[in-house]
């Protein structure tokens, strides 16, 4: 049966011992358009209030689709970048307008972005669709009718960051989530049957979320008691649950543990060794060496590329897997496109010989120094724009099986996208849920397929 959980590196279930779980995203999940559209209102209302920007900006609407993962916003430019694994611009849009290639080529020449630049933000973070949208559609207003009404892009990038940081912050929108749960929150009783399933094989669960003590029982109350028998509460399937835990700092800092009462809700410093509990802070380390576990016993799963799994990986050396809640969309797009992807496959097939000819017969004129093979160069050519005219509508009509804007999330054309590079160097494993891996046994072994470099492939393909 085929699994719903990808493997990029081989991952052997029986040794997995504990299995930590991110809350928001992956434990207990989201209704994400619901959830996107308020932080994008909320955002909106705090530039107003606080930054004083015009009335005007709370008519715009929010577009689920004006964004996806793991774009880049070039905050001096005020444009919006899709990159591919090498970190160059493949897809750009200036505000709502998409750049046309020789433009965008014309910007940025052919040069890979470095990340690090503070000109670029990485949008990986929650809400980026919201961040995203409102920043393209600011942009628009800026350039159109409203030049001095709103400050320049960089500015803007700015502003934007930092409502969204105080939305955070002050529990705007946690309040809102708080007083319409059904609104914003899925409950999933799969989730809860499949842990109940891991702990029959002796699997031990943490919960690691950066969320604090009072937000994380709410969610966990509403989200999985329902879905326990008698007096089982979540506490009873959790040995750990580690609020406030500031990741990605958790992976790398030093952080103490505090020990949290859970109904007075006191928080105490820990001085004697980790036991099972409900904690805020703490540091992966000091949980590794306290259980007495080796890194790789443990599995971590979260749904923030940066925050739960880059800077895992590389600061600590427990196993990672990704919850990427846009996989599912992005499967059922690409059996679709299967009839498409033939048909272009099978018209490249033709395309490369009649190629390989002309530049033959092209070269050989050039080399002989004469004017020859004329009509037969100009025959090759014809046949080839020929078959460029059959594979451009094929590849309009699959793209429209993907977000309109941006595609693929996995992909750019033919190349991976720079999300796609990140998913599988840092991921050992991924799923669109955090059921699917709780859905099949504790006992597996995920096996990575065998990536073939480029003279591999050509060396298989000249023996087949
Ligand atoms: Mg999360």
């Amino acid at each position: 049966m085929p699994s719903n959980v990808f493997c990029n590196r081989t991952l052997n279930m029986k040794r997995v011992n504990y299995i930590g779980v991110d809350m928001d995203h992956t434990l207990v999940r989201y209704k994400s358009e619901n959830f996107e559209s308020l932080a994008y209102n909320i955002m909106r209302e705090k530039l107003v209030a606080n930054k004083k920007y015009p009335m005007f900006i709370l008519d715009l609407k929010f577009q689920y689709n004006r964004a996806i993962r793991g774009l880049i916003i070039d905050r001096i430019r005020g444009n919006l970048l899709k990159l591919s694994r090498h970190s160059a611009i493949r897809l750009s849009y200036h505000g709502l307008s998409q750049i046309d290639y020789s433009k965008q080529n014309r910007i940025y020449k052919s040069t890979y972005i470095d990340l690090k630049d503070k000109s670029y933000d990485k949008i990986d973070t929650s809400f980026s669709i919201a961040f995203a949208t409102l920043f393209g559609q600011l942009v628009e207003l800026k350039d159109n009718k409203e030049k001095n009404n709103l400050p320049e892009y960089p500015t803007m990038a700015k502003d934007l960051n930092e409502v969204l940081d105080e939305a955070h912050r002050d529990g705007s929108l946690k309040s809102v989530v708080r007083k319409n749960l059904s609104t914003y929150i899925i409950k999933d009783p799969d989730v809860v049957k499949g842990i109940e399933k891991y702990l029959k094989h002796d699997k031990k669960f943490f919960i690691v979320t950066n969320s604090d003590f009072e937000y994380a029982k709410m969610l966990l109350e509403y989200a999985i008691n329902p879905f326990l028998k008698g007096t089982k509460t979540w506490q009873n399937l959790f040995t750990f649950v580690i609020v406030s835990a500031k990741k990605p700092d958790f992976f790398f800092s030093e952080n103490d543990f505090l020990k949290i009462d859970v109904n007075s809700g006191h928080h105490h410093q820990l001085k004697e060794s980790l036991s099972p509990g409900v904690y805020s802070g703490g540091n992966a380390n000091r949980f590794t060496a306290d259980l007495g576990l080796e890194p790789d016993e443990i599995l971590y799963i979260g749904d923030h590329i940066y925050g739960d799994i880059v800077r895992l990986k590389k600061d600590c050396a427990w196993r990672t897997a990704l919850v990427v809640d846009e996989l599912d969309e992005e499967v059922k797009g690409l059996k679709k496109a299967q009839p498409y992807i033939k048909k272009i496959n099978s018209l490249m097939a033709k395309k490369i010989p009649l190629e390989i000819k002309i530049d033959n017969l092209i070269s050989k004129r050039i080399e002989a120094g004469k004017t020859h093979h004329e009509a037969k160069i100009k025959s090759l050519i014809q046949r080839s724009s020929e078959t460029d005219k059959k594979i451009s509508p094929l590849i309009k009509k699959q793209n429209l099986l993907f977000n309109p804007y941006w595609g693929e999330v996995m992909r750019v054309g033919i190349e991976e996208s720079y999300f796609a590079y990140q998913v599988e160097r840092f991921a050992c494993i991924y799923m669109a849920r955090l059921s699917y891996l709780l859905d099949v046994s504790p006992r597996i072994y995920f096996r990575s397929a065998k990536r073939e470099l480029p003279h591999e492939r050509a060396l298989s393909a000249s023996h087949e």
